[in-house]
C-alpha cells in the first residue's frame, strides 16, 4: 500500500509499514544485525514474514588476539547460531574483507546479486552515512556497506548495469519498495514486546567469543544493555518497548 495517510505520533514517528512479506537484512559484519535490528526481526519471523540475512563479510577481523584465521569460522558460527534465535535460517556472508570494504563495482555487484536472489520488498541496512551516534565517526565499512546497498538495491533493477549476473540466471528485481536504516534520525517505529526483546537478548548473547573479548561485562549484561538501548520506548507508540529506522522509499 502506498499513498495511505497515516498520523504522525508524538515522537513525529510513523508507524512501520507491516504490508510486506519478506525483508532481507544486509549488513558488514556478523552482530551488526543484533545491535540494532534483531527485537524487529524477532516480531516479524514471530508474525510469519520471512527475513534472511546477507553479511559482506565474515567479521574476521573482529577480535582482539584472534587471527583471521580462527576468528572467521568462530564468527561465522555465532552469527548462525544468532540468526536461528530470532528465526532466520538463511544467512549467507559474501566473503569481503573485514574492515577493508571497498565502495565500488565489485560490492555494488555482489550486493545486486543477492538482491536478486531473495527478492525482498524490504531492506534492512546499517547507517550509510558519516556520523552515528553521539556525532561519533561512523566506522568504515558501517558507511561504505550502507551507501553501497542504495546502490545495489538500483543495480539489481537494471539489466544492463551487471549483465554478467544474467549468466548466473539472475534476473533484475525491482520490487524493493522501502530500505530502512538504524540512524540517530529515525522516521519510523515499530512497538515489540517484552518477549522478543529477550529474543533478541539472547540472540546477540550468541556472539560470545566476539562480546567476551570486548569488555570484561558478562555476555548476558552487554547484551541486555544493547538491546534495550535501541528499545527504548517511543512517544505515541505505548510504555513498552519500540525500536524505530529511518525509512527511505525506493522507485516510482
Ligand atoms: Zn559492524
Amino acid at each position: 500500500m502506498s499513498g495511505g495517510r497515516v498520523a504522525l505520533s508524538d515522537s513525529g514517528l510513523t508507524p512501520f509499514p507491516e504490508d510486506w512479506s519478506r525483508a532481507l537484512v544486509l549488513v558488514a559484519h556478523p552482530d551488526d544485525a543484533e545491535y540494532g535490528i534483531a527485537p524487529a526481526v524477532a516480531k516479524w519471523t514471530a508474525a510469519g514474514k520471512d527475513v534472511r540475512y546477507v553479511l559482506a563479510t565474515r567479521g574476521e577481523a573482529g577480535i582482539a588476539g584472534l587471527p583471521p584465521h580462527e576468528s572467521g569460522p568462530v564468527r561465522e558460527a555465532e552469527q548462525i547460531r544468532s540468526a536461528a534465535v530470532v528465526g532466520v535460517d538463511v544467512v549467507e556472508f559474501l566473503g569481503h574483507p573485514d574492515g577493508r570494504l571497498e565502495e565500488g563495482l565489485a560490492l555494488r555487484q555482489d550486493l545486486a546479486a543477492a538482491i536478486r536472489r531473495h527478492e525482498p520488498e524490504l531492506i534492512l541496512t546499517l547507517n550509510h552515512r558519516d556520523h552515528g551516534a553521539g556525532g561519533r565517526i561512523n566506522t568504515a565499512d558501517h558507511r561504505i556497506l550502507g551507501r553501497s546497498v542504495f546502490d545495489a538495491t538500483a543495480d539489481a533493477a537494471n539489466e544492463w548495469i551487471f549483465p554478467e549476473l544474467a549468466a548466473d540466471g539472475s534476473r533484475p528485481w525491482a520490487g524493493v519498495r522501502w530500505i530502512a536504516v538504524v540512524t540517530t534520525s529515525p522516521t519510523h517505529a515499530l512497538p515489540v514486546d517484552d518477549k522478543f526483546v529477550e529474543i533478541a537478548v539472547d540472540s546477540l548473547a550468541e556472539h560470545r567469543r566476539y562480546l567476551e573479548a570486548l569488555s570484561d561485562a558478562p555476555v548476558e549484561a552487554q547484551a541486555r544493555a544493547q538491546v534495550e538501548r535501541v528499545t527504548a520506548p517511543r512517544p505515541g507508540f505505548g510504555d513498552g518497548p519500540a525500536i524505530a529506522f529511518e525509512l527511505f522509499p525506493v522507485g516510482g
